[in-house]
């Protein structure tokens, strides 16, 4: 026997014909003979929907309120899969956020579960009761609901098996795994069956969604071990593992476990900007003063006259409040001209083999130089490399680098 935690996402809720096959996937399992803990999303586009009514009341809405609003989607399929659970013959209730109870702190929207009661739930499953837990809420310790930032039922799930000290935490979405890259640019991206947590980090946060970056945080963190599945079918998923545990497996694999691509950023140069200590201060302050997330930063060598350029990205949305904090700050930081572009994207390569293998970054730096692909700044950690190129370059760059690392499926094996 099992205690494992699976968790259903918005598309595998939608509707009621869907929730009876999520059902009979917990029938299955239960049948199996584990104890079930089941964490739900609100159905596909609920949350949307929820959210666009509370904008309509009021711009300003009081976060209290807004998270009543939000956390209602997750509460309306928690009672239905129990419904459904109950007509397929389990016995099974729901648990809502504020009766396991789910602490969380009072950062309303933006919520961070403190710790979970489990007792009771415990108790429940033991008995062979199913457990049904909507996703992305929890309690502030003055007993108002709150919410945990959008796809944060993906955090619940990890956070409800980390309290459960469950022997898994099966998360099915409406892909089946997590892919070297994006399937619909490279039909031949292949389905890593292991990843690290850490690459998946690093993967969630240069664009490939698959799973809340928070969530695979605290996996990593309470060492939940966490595998990705489809609602749809029974093909095999991606589990996350640890380096150490895994060393051996992840050395015989390439040394790149994926290509991810992002198109939010944006890119910004000022031109003509002082060389004098403080400089860098001078302009980055007054845009975290901002609340705006640099991240990519260049500076080149200083001219002659002593000046020098510095090119640096923002999230795309923020680009206009950019450019006017940046404007603000003409006097003080002192530059001739800003530029800004943001039809540019960011490709990266991720891989713990980096780690121990040189060149990897000059792999990529080859390859988009063959293909005429001007590279606009670079970063890099670890475990990933970063570049900025033109947008309209993005389908090439992956398609491209995917190859250049090995990673394309054999012809034979594609569908
Ligand atoms: N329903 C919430 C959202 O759409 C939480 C989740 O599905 O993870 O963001
Ligand atoms: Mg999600």
């Amino acid at each position: 026997m099992a205690r494992i935690v699976m968790k259903f996402g918005g598309t595998s809720m939608a509707g009621t014909e869907r929730i009876r096959g999520v059902a009979a996937r917990v029938k299955r399992e239960v049948d199996a003979g584990n104890q079930v803990a089941v964490v739900v999303s609100a159905m596909a586009g609920e949350t949307d929907r929820l959210v666009g009514f509370c904008r309509e009341a009021s711009p300003l809405a009081d976060p209290r309120e807004y998270d009543v609003v939000v956390a209602a989607g997750e509460q309306i399929t928690a009672g239905l899969l129990a419904i459904a659970l109950q007509a397929a013959g389990l016995p099974a209730r729901s648990w809502l956020g504020w009766q396991l109870p789910i602490h969380s702190s009072s950062a309303h929207s933006v919520a961070r579960i403190e710790g979970i009661d489990t007792d009771a739930v415990m108790a429940a499953m033991a008995k062979g009761e199913v457990a049904v837990v909507p996703g992305f809420q929890g309690v502030s310790d003055d007993g108002r609901i709150t919410t945990l930032g959008r796809g944060g039922s993906d955090t619940s799930a990890v956070a409800l098996a980390a309290a459960l000290k469950a022997d898994r935490c099966d998360i099915y979405t409406d892909v089946d795994g997590v892919y070297t890259t994006d399937p619909r640019i490279v039909p031949r991206a292949r389905k890593l069956a292991r990843i690290t947590y850490e690459e998946m980090l690093e993967l969630a946060s240069v664009g490939a969604k698959v799973l809340q970056t928070r969530s695979v945080e605290l996996a990593m963190k309470e060492k939940v071990r966490v595998q990705v599945l489809s609602s749809f079918s029974d093909a095999p998923g991606t589990m996350l593992v640890d380096e150490d545990e895994d060393g051996n497996t992840i050395m015989e694999r390439e040394l790149i476990a994926g290509v991810a691509y992002d198109r939010n950023e944006a890119k910004v140069t000022l031109v003509g900007v002082p060389d004098r200590p403080g400089v860098v201060a001078a302009i980055f302050g007054p845009l975290a003063d901002a609340n705006i997330n640099v991240d990519m930063i260049v500076q080149n060598i200083a001219k002659a006259e002593r000046t020098t350029d510095v090119t640096f990205t923002v999230p795309r949305t923020q680009l206009p409040r950019s450019l006017d904090v940046l404007d603000k700050a003409k006097d003080s930081i002192g530059f001739i001209q800003v530029l800004s572009d943001d039809a540019v994207a960011k490709i990266s390569v991720v891989g713990v083999g980096m780690r121990s293998h040189a060149g990897v970054a000059v792999t990529m730096f080859r390859a988009l130089a063959d293909r005429g692909i001007n590279i606009q700044a670079i970063t890099t950690s670890e475990i990933k490399v970063s570049v900025i190129i033109a947008e309209e370059y993005v389908e090439l760059a992956v398609r491209v680098l995917h190859t250049a690392y090995g990673l394309d499926a054999p012809a034979e094996v594609v569908a």
